[in-house]
């Protein structure tokens, strides 16, 4: 049986891995729309190679490539936010939302409110989104599939089980390519060290708050609202290996884990083939090969972000939003040799501190919380206002 796919952010790491495994299995997917933000020679590659009917980028100053590139194939091309919100409205049986920072946001709630089944990797839509989103899924009757590696892992071992019975569920954190540097060396870590990480191939900024810990506060967030066993029922644990993706445990004291490779094919594949499954050409895990699997505790005094993302939560309201708005813009300024490592947290901090917001009630607001904390944090970083 054929079913039709979207995919948001087709030319990211996830995007990759989605279309890895849509080009294993021809005949069981019809692509509608494929999107970038500006990459549009391999958007249309894309779209030419998949079939696509429209093919999307974000910046419209790229639209003229991308219709130059897809002349005479008879595929649609458009540009703008507009036209991202409008390619996820058409009706499919699967969007995958692998669109990098909250710009995947509006496209994410176009998609749910079809109604549609969304395979989330976007975690900063639903980290600044929150109960707009959940409200949104509830309203118009979505499904969300957690892609993420550790809240698939979460979804899967829930399967069976009844949320009232969880006493603990433990998100997992491979702890980054920093994890055992000292506070000193931290300071000084360069892009391209933070981007080197020990066990997974992804995407520059994603890649960044993984050595920040930061990946593992805004999955903090996320998991806040897809599991709702309330904050003092969700832990982080350290576990270099990465083969534990995350565990549940029961009021019975039964833990269940999910492990599998460190790679993203495993829960997108998880994903697509809901609530069946599919083959991947993944290796079988080798336990005996891989030998031991290690736990240690998170060190906030090193690495802040989780403990900021735990407060934001507690504050509620705008945080959230105001948190993940801040990182992006820190990250970026990270990326591009602006600040040191240890300003991306501490930028993240400041502008929590300096803007504040009442709690966002409509995606109207969380894009105007989004949009005035960028501008707050770029303010911080211009006056070098820094705690
Ligand atoms: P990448 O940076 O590799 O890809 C991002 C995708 O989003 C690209 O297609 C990019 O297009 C598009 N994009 C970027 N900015 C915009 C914009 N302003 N408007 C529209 N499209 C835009 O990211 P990843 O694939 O690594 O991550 C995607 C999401 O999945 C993130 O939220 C990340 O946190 C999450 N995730 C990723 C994992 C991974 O292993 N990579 C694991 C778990 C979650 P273009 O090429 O034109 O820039």
């Amino acid at each position: 049986m054929t079913r039709s796919l979207t995919l948001l952010g087709a030319t990211g790491s996830i995007g990759a891995s989605t279309l890895d495994l849509v080009r294993r299995n021809p005949d069981a997917w019809r692509v509608e729309a494929l999107t970038a933000n500006c990459s549009a020679a391999e958007l249309a590659a894309l779209a030419r190679e998949f079939g696509a009917k429209v093919a999307v980028v974000g910046d419209e100053n790229c639209l003229p490539e991308l219709r130059e590139a897809l002349e005479g194939s008879g595929i649609e091309a458009t540009g703008g936010q507009q036209a991202l919100c409008e390619a996820a409205q058409r009706p499919v049986e699967m969007t995958v939302a692998a669109i990098v920072g909250c710009a995947g946001l509006a496209p994410t709630m176009a998609a749910i409110e079809r109604g549609g089944t969304v395979a989330l990797a976007n975690k900063e839509a639903l980290v600044s989104a929150g109960e707009v989103m959940t409200a949104a899924v509830a309203k118009h009757g979505a499904t969300i599939l957690p892609t993420d590696s550790e809240h698939n892992a979460i979804f899967q071992c829930l399967s069976g089980g009844r949320i009232e019975d969880v006493a603990r569920i433990t998100l997992t954190a491979s702890g980054g390519p920093l994890r055992t540097w000292s506070a000193e060396a931290i300071a000084a870590a360069t892009p391209a060290e933070a981007v080197a990480h020990p066990n997974w191939s992804m995407g520059a900024k994603i890649s960044v708050d993984s050595a920040t810990m930061m990946n593992k506060g805004l999955e903090y967030i996320e998991a806040f609202h897809l599991f709702p066993v309330g904050l003092d029922r969700l832990r982080i644990v350290v576990h270099p290996q990465s083969i534990i993706h995350s565990m549940v445990e029961y009021r019975d004291r039964s833990t269940l884990a999910q492990l599998g490779p460190s790679d993203m094919r495993v829960p997108i594949a998880s994903c697509l083939a809901w609530p069946k499954r599919m083959d991947t050409p993944l290796e079988p895990l080798d336990l005996a090969a891989i030998g031991e699997l290690t736990f240690e505790a998170p060190d906030e005094s090193r690495f802040p972000a989780t403990r900021i993302a735990r407060e934001s939560i507690e504050a509620g309201g705008a945080a959230p939003a105001v948190l993940n708005a801040a990182n992006e813009i820190a990250v970026e300024a990270f990326l591009a040799g602006q600040i040191a490592f240890t300003r991306i947290t501490a930028l993240a901090e400041s502008t929590l501190e300096r803007y504040s917001a009442s709690a966002p009630r409509t995606l109207a607001d969380v894009l105007a919380i989004d949009s005035e904390a960028r501008q707050c944090a770029r303010d911080c970083l211009e006056n070098s206002v820094l705690v």
